[in-house]
């Protein structure tokens, strides 16, 4: 259990752990996914600025070369032809298609020999005004269908004069296609490219790898081919000037960093815009995503594999706590919480609940051994789940106590099952080799299976009742047994507080001399005043009292109380009868009954011939332990009285062995007479007793017929109601005149 409990320590650390390598590993992707997006902004940002510089030396370099040709020229128009001469070498050297000079009024003069009118152009009018120009690409206009190319022009001033008098337009015509070399540098290998715009829009050169083509505005491209809110953002911060970056969705979503060209001197509002499609860095990063997602997985199998374990640890040992939940340790099968809750789900059903132990299983356990009995208890399991059927239930609640749920047309069909279950259980003890054995079941017949537990307890009242019984196995539960049972309980409940308050009073009944007719004596009997005044009958609590032992208790109560009495009537200096009181059987198995009784007499200095002890006959069946008992009564001084002689196991030989002074005859004894056999029977039971030098006592005598019968067979004493029922103290007092 320890171990497992460690373990699943150590697997909880493990999975902490993991989950959190796999937090730090989506944060490192996180993060490096975010500094290669930062380093390919930089890239951009880099390419672009390398481009700004390339162009700007680009153009800044060939616009030096057009100043040094207009510082050393002359205006003249044969030095114009000089001059032309001279600039062809420039135009080899530096990439122009053709170098030429204006005039003030248009006429411009070429490297390539034509002349051609050029005052309706911006730039010569602009230069005219002083100003260095670069025209945005566009077609040449000196051949027809002309390549793309930018105008380059500056002023020519009149050196000789000294004055700042414009003389004319040096231009060169130079190959935008240059540009485009220029951007063609490579970058995000070669999947980024530039462009340079004006701040227009107007194309002027862009990387060859570009989609642009042909076009020649690039927002009117963007327009078109992307989103137009991407090419008027675009537009708009081209207009605030400075530089920037953002992206735009054309053919996929783009990065682009943007920067205005470096050359204000020129007036030239170009812009240099990098871009690199987003899908690049998406690239670059597919390897360290693939990767770091193999870890997360591996990660992630290993915490599944984690959490598995975990889970059927979990699921195994709530397996474990239900078996042992629901199992008999002893039988393996069922217990009551799961037959119960089996037997809850037959709702409705109609079915006899059948509560069931074995009675005597203690002495098998104390004889045999406890090994011996569980091996018992296990073949009794056996036979009870081969009696019963798959739809019916069984369990063992503990010890011997069983529980069976039959389903059955009627009670005679149950009780015959039942019965046969019974006589193979009884069979045990001989296969066995042990002590007899008998199962008793109480039956409760239902159709509420809801109330197992109440329904139980009802099975349960109907065992107790068969349990005293040797005639029958089982018992239903009737209505009128419950009541009682709860009546009884209520009794034995108040018996402690009843001694206390001494409910339990001594009723007196004489004995009178069958031939004088005087009283000679009485007998004690118990009469229980209840709370609210009521008087309880002995049959109502004494075989209750039998039952759990408190009788022992109460016949030292009634002893003391009439050794009281006597002792009262003794101080009174009245005369005192023998007074006999009634000893249960099941007192005698008290230890030091004798010692107790002997101990109280003296309490009250009486002296032992007062007292009388009437001892049921049926106690006496050859109990050598009850024969050695009466002989110490006998030896302490007790007149011993044989009660209810005949009213069932009536031995007369038992009557040699055991020392009494006196028999009683059974009220069922006395009702013989007026039967001629009865007569006899009685006749000779006296003469034999009278010939044992026995005293002879009549009970329960209620007439004249039976009172001279008595008389003529030589009965000594005479008790009845035909000369008085059972008196309290007071009354009994007055009838002898006390
Ligand atoms: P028992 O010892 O045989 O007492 C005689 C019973 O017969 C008494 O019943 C008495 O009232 C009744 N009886 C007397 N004469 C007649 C008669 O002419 N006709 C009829 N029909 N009955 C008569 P009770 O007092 O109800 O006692 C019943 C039994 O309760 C007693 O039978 C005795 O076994 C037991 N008992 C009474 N008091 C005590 C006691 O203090 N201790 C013990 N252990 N048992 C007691
Ligand atoms: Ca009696
Ligand atoms: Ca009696």
């Amino acid at each position: 259990m320890k171990t497992r409990k460690n373990r699943n320590l150590v697997i909880l650390i493990l999975i902490s752990v993991l989950l959190s390598l796999m937090g730090a590993v989506y944060f490192c992707t996180h993060n490096i996914v975010n500094s290669l997006r930062e380093e390919m902004q930089g890239t951009l940002e880099a390419v672009a600025e390398y481009n700004n510089v390339s162009v700007c030396q680009e153009i800044t370099s060939k616009f030096q070369v057009l100043h040094s040709i207009s510082v050393e020229m002359g205006c003249e128009p044969e030095q114009v032809e000089a001059m032309l001469g001279y600039a062809k070498g420039f135009v080899e050297n530096y990439g122009f298609k053709r170098i030429g000079y204006a005039y003030p009024i248009g006429v411009a003069y070429t490297t390539e020999g034509f002349i051609q009118d050029m005052s309706y152009l911006d730039f010569f009018k602009d230069s005219m005004k002083g100003k260095t120009v670069i025209t945005d690409t566009q077609k040449d206009i000196a051949v027809r269908e002309g390549e793309n190319v930018n105008w380059l022009s500056v002023p020519v001033y009149d050196n000789n004069e000294k004055s700042n008098e414009i003389k004319g337009v040096l231009f060169a015509t130079y190959y935008s296609d240059w540009f485009e070399e220029i951007l063609d540098t490579q970058s995000f290998d070669g999947e980024g490219y530039s462009c340079i715009i004006g701040k227009d829009g107007g194309i002027v050169a862009h990387s060859t790898s570009s989609p642009i083509g042909e076009a020649d505005n690039f927002f009117e491209y963007l327009g078109k081919n992307a989103d137009g809110v991407d090419a008027e953002e675009l537009q708009y911060k081209l207009g605030k000037e400075g530089s920037g970056e953002g992206s735009f969705y054309l053919d996929g979503k783009q990065d682009y960093y943007y920067m205005p060209l470096d050359l204000q001197e020129r007036e030239l509002e170009w812009y240099i815009v990098t871009m690199v499609p987003e899908e690049v860095l998406a690239k670059r990063l597919e390897p360290i995503r693939n990767n770091m997602q193999w870890l997360l997985r591996i990660l992630m199998l290993i915490v599944l594999g984690g959490l598995s374990v975990l889970l059927w640890n979990y699921l195994s040992k709530r397996k474990e706590l239900m078996t042992l939940a629901y199992t008999d340790a002893l039988t393996g099968g069922d217990n009551f919480a799961i037959f119960a809750k089996k037997l809850k789900e037959k709702k409705g059903t109609h079915g006899y609940l059948v509560a069931m132990d074995l009675s005597q299983f203690k002495i098998i356990n104390n004889t045999c051994g406890i090994e011996r009995g569980d091996q018992v208890l296990c073949a009794v399991w056996e036979m009870i789940v081969h009696c019963i059927g798959s739809d019916e239930l069984a369990a063992r609640i503990y010890a011997d106590r069983f529980v069976i749920f039959l389903l059955g047309k009627n009670r005679t069909e149950i009780a015959s099952r039942l019965e046969k279950l019974a006589k193979n259980i009884i069979q045990l003890a001989s296969s066995l080799n042990i002590p007899k054995i008998r199962p008793v079941f109480g039956i409760y017949e239902t159709w509420n299976q809801d109330a197992v537990e109440k329904n139980y307890g009802n099975a349960v009242q109907a065992k107790m009742s068969v349990k005293e019984r040797r005639d029958f196995n089982y018992a239903f539960y009737e209505r009128q047994d419950y009541e009682k049972y709860i009546e009884n309980k209520e009794i034995e409940d108040s018996f402690e507080q009843a001694v206390i308050d001494k409910q339990f009073e001594v009723w007196y009944q004489p004995k009178y001399d069958a031939t004088t007719g005087e009283i000679v004596g009485s007998e004690a009997l118990v009469r229980w005043r209840r709370r609210d005044g009521s008087l309880l009958p002995p049959y109502k609590f004494i075989p209750l009292f039998e039952k759990n032992g408190m009788i022992a208790q109460l016949d030292k109560y009634m002893f003391r109380n009439v050794c009281e009495h006597q002792k009262q009537w003794e101080r009174e200096g009245k005369r005192c009868f023998p007074i006999s009181v009634n000893i249960s059987r099941v007192s005698l198995y008290y230890y030091n009954l004798v010692e107790k009784y002997k101990i109280i007499l003296e309490e009250y200095g009486l002296d032992p011939s007062l007292i009388q002890l009437e001892i049921t006959e049926s106690a006496m069946i050859d109990n050598n332990e009850i024969v050695r008992l009466l002989e110490q009564f006998h030896y302490a001084g007790f007149h011993m009285i044989l009660d209810d002689f005949g009213s069932g196991y009536s031995s007369l030989a038992s009557l040699n062995k055991i020392h009494f002074d006196t028999l009683k005859l059974d009220k069922s004894l006395v009702d013989f007479i007026g039967d001629e056999k009865g007569e006899k029977l009685l006749f000779h039971i006296t003469r034999l007793a009278q010939s044992m030098q026995l005293h002879i006592t009549a009970e329960g005598v209620e007439t004249e017929e039976q009172v001279r019968f008595l008389q003529g067979i030589k009965c000594d004493e005479i008790q009845g109601y035909y000369f008085s029922r059972p008196l309290p103290k007071d009354e009994f007092e007055a009838l002898l005149g006390k």
